[in-house]
């Protein structure tokens, strides 16, 4: 079944100038990069996108890393995209990612992992319509 998935390149990544490495690890996996855009997010926009982990002792650190340089939003596009990306993606802690997944080649820290990746396809489109309306999508 082909689906869409959310991608964020996260700012530990952007300021690394590893936009285009991530993207290659994505695209060889057979996922296509159907909408991308490099936006700097407000603390709005961080808070709502990330408000199901609002009452996690994180939720701060992590509202304050969003916004700390901008972030590449993305739709990914594939065959069970949503499953495929957070296999690609490796587990949330890089010190627990498989071999060749973005976080454990990646990513700094639990927190800092270069990347965010929708979990259900429920959550998928409700985080697209954040980002893109769906003329800016072109699969
Ligand atoms: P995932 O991004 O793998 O879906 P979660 O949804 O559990 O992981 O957490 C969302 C994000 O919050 C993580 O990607 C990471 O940036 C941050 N985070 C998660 N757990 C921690 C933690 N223990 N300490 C600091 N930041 C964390
Ligand atoms: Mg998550």
């Amino acid at each position: 079944m082909t689906e869409r998935t959310f991608s964020i390149i996260k700012p530990d990544a952007t300021k690394r100038n590893l936009t285009g490495k991530v993207n290659a690890v994505i695209e060889d996996a057979g996922l296509r990069i159907v909408a991308q855009r490099r936006i700097q997010l407000s603390r709005a926009q961080a808070e709502k996108f990330y408000e199901i982990h609002k009452e996690r002792p994180f939720f701060g650190e992590l509202v304050d890393f969003m916004i700390s340089a901008p972030v590449v939003v993305q739709v990914l596009e594939g065959e069970n995209a949503v499953a495929r990306y957070r296999d690609v993606m490796g587990a949330t802690n890089p010190a627990q990612a498989a071999d060749g997944t973005i976080r454990k080649l990646f990513a700094e820290s639990v927190g800092e992992n270069s990347v965010h990746g929708s979990d259900s396809a429920e959550n998928a489109a409700i985080e697209i319509v954040q980002f893109f309306t769906d003329d800016q999508i072109v699969g």
